[in-house]
């Protein structure tokens, strides 16, 4: 950091980081592929890969195919356990040579860096993304985060390259202060790039949940002080360790909530599948509760009962859907289910973004919302609230609607059309609503593979121009980091 200023507490916010206890949680971590490759794993792990599978990967060591290389490999032994009995959390935790066939793909999808005007920050909407620690409880073979979990090189607008860094609570809320006085003094608005207040932050990472409790207590609280009206933390730690969610965690969430009753908090947990938290029979079907329902994990019920309970707090599920780990309608109906009954919001299910390596994972874009589409039928209104999302990079889009029959009239839609709709505009929120209909093409994975057949674009969405510099607000006195 080259920030000279260190960020200093109210008396208020000192009052009640005062209270955050810090207990150690053991999370039995197996770490990268080492002990499995030379056999220190622990015994009843060791089974976990093949002889075969362990024989690949140690060719690959050291290549351009090493799979470590491209993403740490990290496992929790909640998650262990639960994967035994799933070949769908297996596929999502443990490398695999497919990996690294087809290294193509984005280090920076979305061109991300184009929205941060601190460092950490993506200034997006009206929310503000940071990135708060680099690393989760285990990682996802699949995670867009990539190259954050890797500590990979990337190319910033200014043609500069770095890694890039971790926010930090003084330069964070420095510019959330300069930049809600601009809005606040311009009648709402500011005046070059048009965005409203920033009223929303999400931290995120690599998963904050990793962090000490003092640690994001200090984020919670300065976010609050600087006028933060709600504040967001996306975690799979619900997955990869319920029991974080222990008395000192929540402990702590209802001591800010009496010291800051008017700050909203939404935890945004990442459920892919069922067999996540769903107690499994040995014949691989789910254990029933008495009225048929499914018997959920008892520490993951637990974590998830006391966070519901506590009223002031919306717990909303977002996942992406992944070849081999949830693009399944069967799992997809379940888990909208199971989830909507404990309390948690079907939030959105992601297309898989552009990263490197994304032909591994990603599921066509056509089939992924006939996935969805399908799981929803015969769900409640109130269960199938989920939408399927693809991030451009000019905001948030929908893949709101596919058809197989052509329009008449429309050359180019013989085959059927796919309609995306852009629900939220990265840089502000004029083009919110805006459609764009596209000839099919049941392979396309992202949307350059439908580039030689936008039939109608109001949405901009194949003008590829990216965000100008201009609209990237940094305000005066703001280090960056490294
Ligand atoms: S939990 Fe999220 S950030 Fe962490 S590895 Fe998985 S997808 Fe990536």
């Amino acid at each position: 950091m080259t920030t000279q200023d260190k960020y200093v507490p109210t008396e208020r916010e000192q009052a009640f980081l005062d209270t955050v206890e810090n207990p150690k949680y053991d999370r039995e971590i197996i770490n990268g592929l080492a002990p499995f490759l030379e056999g220190r794993a622990p015994v009843e792990m060791r089974g976990f890969y093949s002889e075969t599978e362990l024989s690949i990967l140690r060719d690959l060591k050291g290549t351009e195919r090493d799979v470590e290389e491209r993403m740490p490999v990290k496992m929790t032994r909640h998650y262990f356990t639960m994967a035994q009995k799933s070949p769908h959390l297996q596929r999502l935790i443990k490398a695999s040579p497919d990996e690294t066939m087809d290294l193509a793909g984005s280090e920076d999808p979305g061109f991300q860096m184009d929205y941060s005007p601190v460092e950490g920050l993506l200034h997006k909407y009206e929310m503000g993304l940071m990135y708060v620690i680099s690393t989760c409880s285990a990682h996802c073979r699949f995670c867009y985060r990539e190259e954050l979990i890797a500590r990979k090189e990337i190319e910033r607008q200014d043609g500069t390259v770095a890694k890039k860094g971790l926010a930090q609570i003084k330069d964070v809320t420095d510019y959330i202060l300069a930049h809600n006085a601009i809005v606040a003094a311009n009648g709402g608005r500011h005046p070059d790039s048009g965005r409203e207040k920033l009223r929303e932050i999400l931290l995120s990472g690599g998963d904050p949940m990793v962090l000490p409790n003092s640690k994001i207590a200090a984020w919670f609280a300065a976010l609050a002080e600087a006028g933060i009206e709600s504040i967001r933390l996306g975690t799979k730690e619900m997955a990869f360790h319920p029991k974080r969610f222990d008395e000192a965690f929540l402990g702590m969430l209802d001591r800010f909530h009496e010291t800051y009753p008017d700050v909203g908090f939404r935890l945004m947990v990442h459920f892919n599948h069922p067999d996540e938290y769903l107690l499994k029979n040995e014949d691989g079907s789910y254990q029933e509760n008495e009225n048929g329902t499914f018997t959920w994990h008892p520490d993951t019920k637990h974590a998830m009962d006391e966070i519901v309970k506590r009223g002031w707090i919306s717990v909303e599920n977002q996942a992406p859907i992944i070849r081999g780990i949830n693009d399944d309608p069967d799992a997809l109906r379940i888990q909208q289910r199971a989830l909507k009954r404990v309390g948690v919001e079907n939030h959105y299910y992601f297309c898989g973004r552009d990263i490197v390596a994304y032909r591994a994972f990603n599921v066509p874009i056509e089939t992924a919302w006939n996935i969805l589409n399908e799981s929803q039928k015969g769900l409640s209104g109130v269960e199938n609230h989920a939408r399927l999302s693809i991030t451009h990079y000019k905001g948030k889009t929908e893949v709101n609607a596919v058809t197989n029959e052509p329009i008449p009239g429309l050359p180019g839609s013989e085959n059927g059309v796919v309609i995306f709709k852009i629900l939220r505009n990265a840089a502000d929120a004029k083009d919110r609503g805006k459609v764009c209909i596209v000839g099919r093409n049941p392979e396309a994975l992202w949307f350059d593979d439908y580039a030689d057949r936008v039939l109608f674009d109001e949405a901009g969405l194949f003008d590829y121009t990216r965000v100008k510099k201009a609209s990237a607000e940094t305000p005066v006195a703001i280090g960056a980091a490294t």
